[in-house]
């Protein structure tokens, strides 16, 4: 079930990523999609996302939620008990799929935003999925770590500095594949990386950025227009014909992604298991192809929601 403004809602008592009326609020991760109606969740209700995630709220809107950290056990106490349970999403740091065991043993299963590499398959009856590449065009059938390495090779001993413009979880995702190289990050960048380091990332030499010229920089994508010099490489989820592509006489796409594409949600329902699939129509996406694909290709029951 998906409500109106995009709450997830799990059994009787929970809703995730946006308001409901629901006694408890599960943030899967500090995207600002998956951060919605935050306060007035917290007012009504309690919050819960894991350490790293209620690090992250706390940096981003400055508000302090309870900790539920991932194979934790919740008891929801009602006339019937209802039992939450989190999981690696391997989406970005600290994101998490969300089990519900109802009164009936009924297993009500969020995934969040997940890539299928990285996360856990969690058996579901009930399967909510993220729904961002629901179109069966949508595969990524190469690798990109060696092609993006290839590309920051060619330009790191050079004069230019060598921009890199991402969202967060992304941007520290690629510090930690550039650990061998010395990183200047924005402060935004930097803050959220000393939070990923202290929940196992690993990563080189990075220092704040502070006017320096040359080097290898990463800023948010909001900064991407206040830069004009040197080499520009945009990281993007949105790419699938090859890894790298020149786009300009100094700017470059790379297609890094922290979702599943097509294929890798099609497999996710597969192993999963459940009776009934609800895709996510509310965020970015495209939940109507993949319900519908869902049901031709896998011929279990499937509605886009809301
Ligand atoms: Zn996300």
């Amino acid at each position: 079930m998906i409500s109106e403004n995009g709450a997830v809602l799990l059994g009787k008592n929970v809703a995730c990523d946006a308001f409901a009326e629901r006694r408890v609020r599960i943030v899967t991760h500090a995207h600002s999609d998956h951060m919605l109606g935050l306060e007035r969740s917290l007012k009504y209700g309690k919050v819960y996302a894991t350490p790293a995630t209620a690090e992250l709220i706390k940096l981003f809107k400055g508000k302090r939620v309870s900790v539920l950290d991932y194979n934790e056990r919740l008891k929801i106490e009602d006339e019937q008990v209802e039992q939450v349970e989190l999981f690696d999403a391997g989406h970005i740091i600290g994101s998490a799929q969300v089990l519900l065991i109802d009164e009936n043993g009924k297993r009500w299963v969020y995934t969040g935003d997940f890539r299928l590499d990285r996360a856990e398959v969690v058996k579901s009856d009930l399967l909510v999925i993220e729904a961002t590449y629901g179109n069966p065009k949508h595969v990524r059938n190469f690798d990109v770590e060696d092609k993006f390495l290839e590309l920051i090779d060619r330009f790191a001993n050079s004069a230019s500095a060598v921009h890199i413009f991402g969202y967060h979880g992304k941007l520290q995702e690629v510090a930690e594949i550039l650990r061998d190289y010395t990183i200047y990050m924005a402060p935004s960048v930097y803050r959220v990386a000393r939070i990923c380091e202290k929940y196992g990332m690993k990563f080189g030499d990075y220092f704040l950025a502070r006017g320096q010229r040359e080097g290898i920089f990463l800023h948010h994508m909001n900064s991407a227009k206040k830069i004009r010099e040197g080499i520009k490489i945009y990281l993007t989820g949105w790419e699938f014909r090859e890894p790298v592509r020149k786009i300009s006489e100094n700017e470059y796409v790379v297609a890094l992604s922290d979702h599943s594409d097509f294929e890798g949600l099609l497999k996710y329902v597969e192993l999963s298991d459940p009776q009934l699939v609800i895709t996510d129509n509310y965020r970015v996406g495209d939940a109507l192809a993949l319900a519908r694909e869902i049901k031709r290709r896998l011929g279990i029951e499937a509605i886009a929601m809301p």
